[in-house]
């Protein structure tokens, strides 16, 4: 049955992320939906778009092995059922059986930020690893923790937040959670940039981050690092400063898993080496010996496709008739 397509969804905000991958997780086809941002018509939507793709590429339902699909909220595993999303409007809202009923594949369903970290497991940065930690740092912070090889989901869902670490136990910025100073608030690019701003307000020290926001009225988490790499000091006291809380929370966290690989990926994660290498800094001051010398922090590789390919790989493992 090797020869058998696996289709990998990852609902986003503003589109669904759909591909055909194979039994060996090569990618045959990708390509993107519109997400009805009502949340209603998601899985009908999903249905026609596999549909339309298989009589574009000649194949029938026949070829599918199922599906395994991402989405953004605390997910139920057993049941496909999805506790809550922020933006979406779903409340309980069992999205397994509705996508059963409308495409007529079986499905498995996790959140979107464990199916990246699986991806990253099976064909990224994680480069086969069974003990692997993925943050990933874009509007907030999101993670996924693999541990012997399975995803770790806790007693509701919630497993794997390492966004909601707390990294300032008195007097942090809110954050969206509800409580305040978390790794969310810092590391995110939101709160880079909202970190590099106050710094600008705070003093009068020259930087060239203050000509860019004097000329933009705004600065991005990309300005902040590409600033500090070419040696603005401010800019540089700015990532000093997040990639210490974000080295401090995974070095405790794998004081508690002791992982083989911690790959970061989101879209501030292509600042790439500097941002690795400062994390990787912290991580070996506070992590213990032995769980530091076991670890390596690395890139993401697989970019946008890490959660098609994670869902690709639900696909594989969970449906075992497959
Ligand atoms: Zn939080």
């Amino acid at each position: 049955m090797t020869d058998k397509w696996l289709v990998g969804i990852d609902l986003g905000g503003t589109t669904i992320k759909m591909a055909f991958i194979s039994h060996y997780g090569e990618m045959i086809e990708k390509w993107e939906i519109p997400t009805d941002k009502s949340g209603k018509t998601i899985t009908t939507d999903i249905a026609k778009a596999i549909d339309a793709k298989l009589a574009e590429l000649g194949q029938t339902k026949a070829k599918l092995a199922g599906i395994g699909m991402g989405a953004p909220g605390p997910v139920n595993l057993e049941t496909g059922l999805v506790y809550e999303t922020v933006n979406l409007g779903w409340k309980n809202y069992p999205l397994k059986h509705h996508l059963e009923i409308e495409t007529g594949l079986r499905a498995v369903i996790d959140n979107d930020a464990n199916i990246a970290a699986i991806g990253e497991m099976w064909k990224g940065a994680g480069d086969g690893a069974t003990d692997v930690i993925c943050v990933t740092l874009g509007t907030g912070v999101g993670g996924g923790i693999i541990s012997n090889g399975t995803v770790v989901h806790g007693v509701n869902g919630a497993g794997g937040e390492i966004g909601h670490i707390t990294s300032v136990t008195e007097g942090g910025a809110p954050c969206n959670c509800g409580k305040e100073g978390c790794l969310e608030t810092i590391a995110s690019a939101t709160g880079i940039v909202r970190l590099a701003v106050e710094k600008l307000s705070e003093s009068d020290a020259q930087s060239s981050l203050r000509t860019l926001y004097a000329e933009n009225g705004s600065i991005s988490s990309r300005d902040v690092f590409e600033a500090s790499e070419q040696g603005d000091a401010l800019a540089s006291e700015v990532v000093e400063y997040i990639t210490k809380q974000l080295g401090l929370a995974l070095a405790n966290l794998s004081n508690g898993l002791n992982p083989e690989k911690i790959v970061i990926g989101g879209g501030v994660s292509r600042a790439g080496e500097h941002l690795r290498k400062n994390t990787e800094k912290y991580f070996k001051r506070y992590a213990f010996p032995r769980v530091a010398e076991g670890a390596s922090i690395s890139i993401a590789t697989l970019g946008n496709d890490a959660g098609v390919i994670g869902g690709a790989w639900l696909v594989k493992t969970k449906l075992s008739a497959v």
